[in-house]
């Protein structure tokens, strides 16, 4: 069952009548089974647009549909779906056990297709138990949330959202309350529980190492409005604009103004690599693995002076003065380079990207 949301549009106003569009005119398509990313910088409206998808906030235009069914009316229990908050919100008085079935013992459709007590006791338990299983909490059901980690308690918490069979998943920022490592091992459990029930489901975050690691796709916001709709991959690869340049990806991409001259970007006075793009200033980006250190002279090197170095990992991050912008590159750690000298790069044409003066990402070049 795909999702639309077409020409969706939510605009608060405040007491003194100013408004605030958080999300606006979002036309876009989730595909069933999908697990995509809402993915932007605080304030974008990633949570208000999870909200309208929930049937917690009204629309003030728009509508949305899963499937055929026109949902925009529809209360949220009405919806079929089931949520995850970032604090996992828990009965802390309650067993993981009684956690889960909670919402099953209290859902009127669930009472009526199991009308018989010793029945729908039997079937609650059929399915506390098979979802304990997916989610790997199969041993915790007799604990309270206190005698839990947190990593455990937001299985909990997504076990109990996909007990009642939801047709759609909404996660809001469900991975933020836990430290680095259990972030990293929680979310591929969202991956592998996702996979194997084959929910559509949302998946708000602001980070985009999360989004690009376990989504089909994400949808990339900037102030209400949709940036970019597309595989992980492709948002790193090919950005439709310099916002998703800039938001995808760490270290960050570098920016820059260069001119094009005689069918060369010129950088630090040297031609650097060849585009079929008319003479002019342009917004240049660059993302830091395309610096490739060169031999001096050749067609395409030119240099930089460099200010900075560190080792990351298998790589050495340097950074340099560039067109007068400071810039940061991450090159082999087997090519010796220090701190004050000069260093003769040319460019991987693959992650140098040339925009337009709105920011719009020129296709051919
Ligand atoms: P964050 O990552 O910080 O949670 P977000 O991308 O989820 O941010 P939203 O919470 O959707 O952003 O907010 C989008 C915009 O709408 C913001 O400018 C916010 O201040 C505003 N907003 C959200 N909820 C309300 C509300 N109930 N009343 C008024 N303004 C609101």
């Amino acid at each position: 069952m795909d999702i639309i949301l077409d020409g969706l549009t939510k605009t608060f106003t405040s007491k003194e009548n100013t408004e605030t569009i958080a999300v606006n005119n979002l036309c876009v398509t989730i595909p069933s089974g999908h697990l995509v990313g809402l993915l932007g910088p605080s304030g974008c409206g990633k949570s208000t647009t999870l909200f309208l998808l929930a049937g917690l906030h009204e629309p003030t235009s728009g509508k949305i549909y899963f499937g055929d069914e026109d949902v925009t009316a529809l209360p949220p229990e009405k919806r079929g779906i089931g949520l995850v908050f970032q604090n996992y919100a828990l009965y802390p008085h309650m067993t993981v056990y009684d956690n889960i079935a909670f919402p099953l013992r209290n859902s009127k459709s669930f009472r009526l297709s199991h009308p018989d007590a010793k029945e729908r006791k039997a079937a609650i338990d059929d399915i506390v138990i098979r979802t304990a299983k997916i989610v790997a909490i199969e041993q915790l059901l007799t604990r309270k949330p206190a005698q839990l980690s947190g990593g455990q308690q937001q299985r909990v918490a997504i076990a109990r959202a996909i007990a009642k069979q939801p047709k759609v998943l909404l996660l809001d920022e469900p991975l933020s309350n836990l430290d680095a490592r259990l972030r990293i091992q929680t979310r591929e459990e969202i991956r592998r529980i996702q996979q194997a029930t084959g929910i559509t489901t949302v998946f708000v975050t602001h980070d985009q190492e999360e989004a690009m690691s376990i989504t089909d796709e994400i949808i990339v916001m900037k102030d209400g409005v949709v940036q970019q709709v597309a595989p992980p991959q492709e948002t790193y690869v090919h950005p439709a604009n310099a916002f998703v340049a800039q938001f995808m990806g760490n270290p960050p991409i570098n920016f820059f103004d260069a001119s094009i001259s005689s069918g060369h970007v010129i950088l630090n006075g040297d031609k650097a690599i060849r585009t079929t793009l008319p003479d002019g200033r342009y917004k240049v980006g660059i993302r830091p693995e395309s610096f490739v250190p060169d031999e001096a002279g050749k067609d395409g090197v030119f240099h930089v002076d460099i200010g900075y170095k560190a080792t990351v990992g298998r790589d050495f991050q340097v950074r340099f003065d560039l067109n007068g912008k400071y810039s940061e590159a991450l090159i082999e750690s087997d090519y010796e380079v220090s701190e004050g000298d000069t260093v003769f790069f040319s460019l991987k044409k693959s992650g140098v990207h040339i925009f337009d003066d709105q920011g719009v990402r020129i296709e051919r070049w």
